[in-house]
């Protein structure tokens, strides 16, 4: 299967880089680099009712995917997790269209199945052996995890506060796990200088271009599970940013390609009150983060105080009619334990946090009661057994 991809281009000065070989940043500015597709092409060769009778993974995608040979493929039934349209927590909520896609359902229990799924698709592709990348944990995780279904030798660098879960779920899949740093910049640095030293592949988010584009099926599977149509706002938990730039890309390309219409979704990023980069910035009208000191907060993959990405993600905030808001650790408690009672579903903090930034996004005018609105939950509760019994627990 030939891939649609023509060619990498930056995020901020434009310049073309070639694909099929191995990209990290921008070669002139040092930018985050974005993948393209020729959509006019694929137009022609695939129409949305195809995919609708495909297997229930990300994959069903696969031409608005990187992948030039399926057989590179590193896959265990990632995404096409459940839209769930939850009406009891709506009302609650004060909204009539609320649904929560519940992406704990994936294999290592978050959304960065997703990113690792496609990121090692590729690293196999382009035959690389050994992959670096720092982590908080979550994507660490993953990315051990598909890198030993891949054959690919993947090291982790956490920093002293990484989860206990998140360091043995490393190291059982076989990955090399650094510990250095207490804070995930400190860690990205020492992951760096292993990237100078031996030669190891840079898979740091926003440093791997395929990533991004695994995390793109997040805003295709929205759009196919509401009927090929666009919600009016999606509330979105947001660490890197990665996923605000995914999903505001997929659903614009689904709509150059005819496949839905109307306007593109406001992207509501949710950050942490103890680490609010973006929500600082959007405030100051600034065009990028600045380092968020102590950054602290129990929803670990919200736990990033500055990013390479984070001016694309401000600009795509911006562009969406979207904004930024801040909920407290103890919000995201109460969530998860409300969200649980109404729904079903077990999310984690950061998932829950979308929950608890609803009412003041609608007590703020930002979301109409009317609007449909798809919150994100990026990961599952049973990753985050502290947080579960904190929230459960009674004085
Ligand atoms: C990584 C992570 C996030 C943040 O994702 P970005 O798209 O990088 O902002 C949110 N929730 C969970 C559970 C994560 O692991
Ligand atoms: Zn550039």
């Amino acid at each position: 299967m030939a891939s649609f991809v023509t060619h990498l281009v930056c995020s901020s000065c434009d310049t073309k880089h070639e694909a099929g070989v191995e990209q990290h940043v921008c070669t002139s500015c040092g930018s985050p680099l974005l993948v393209e597709y020729d959509l006019d092409r694929m137009r022609d060769a695939v129409r949305r009712e195809e995919v609708e009778e495909r297997e229930p993974t990300m994959w069903r995608y696969r031409e608005l995917l990187p992948l030039r040979d399926d057989r590179n493929r590193v896959s265990m039934g990632e995404g096409f997790t459940p839209l769930v349209r939850v009406d009891a927590l709506a009302a609650e909520l004060g909204l009539r269209n609320l649904w929560l896609k519940d992406d704990g359902q994936n294999p290592t229990g978050t959304f960065k199945a997703r990113g690792a799924s496609c990121g090692l698709s590729l690293a196999k592709e382009l035959g690389i052996r050994e992959v670096s990348m720092p982590s908080s944990g979550n994507a660490g995780g993953a990315w051990a995890c598909y890198g030993a279904l891949a054959g690919v030798q993947v090291h982790v660098t956490v920093p002293t506060s990484v989860p206990p879960l998140c360091r043995a779920e490393v190291l059982m899949h076989g990955a090399d796990l650094v510990v250095a740093g207490d804070t995930l910049p400190e860690s990205a640095a020492a992951a760096a200088k292993h990237v100078e030293t031996d030669g190891w592949y840079d898979a740091a988010t926003w440093r791997e271009p395929y990533r991004l584009e695994g995390k793109r099926t997040f805003g295709l599977e929205i759009a196919e599970q509401l009927g090929w149509s666009l919600p009016d706002v999606i509330v979105y938990p947001t660490g890197g940013g990665l996923g605000v730039v995914a999903i505001y890309r997929a659903m614009s390309q689904l709509r150059e390609l005819g496949w839905v219409s109307g306007d593109l979704p406001r992207m509501i990023a949710v950050q942490a009150e103890g680490c609010r980069p973006l929500v600082d910035a959007l405030e100051r009208g600034a065009e990028d983060t600045v380092t968020w000191p102590e950054a602290r907060t129990i929803a670990s993959g919200m736990r990033v105080p500055k990013s390479l990405g984070h001016a694309l993600v401000l600009r795509t905030i911006r562009e969406s009619g979207g904004t930024g808001v801040t909920v407290t650790d103890q919000e995201m408690l109460d969530a998860m334990v409300r969200t649980g009672s109404t729904t079903g579903i077990q999310p984690c903090p950061e998932g829950a946090s979308t929950i608890a930034a609803i009412p003041k996004l609608r007590e703020s005018g930002v979301i109409d009661p009317n609007e449909r609105v798809v919150a994100v939950s990026t990961g599952s509760a049973l990753r985050y057994q502290e947080a579960m019994a904190a929230a459960t627990s009674r004085p």
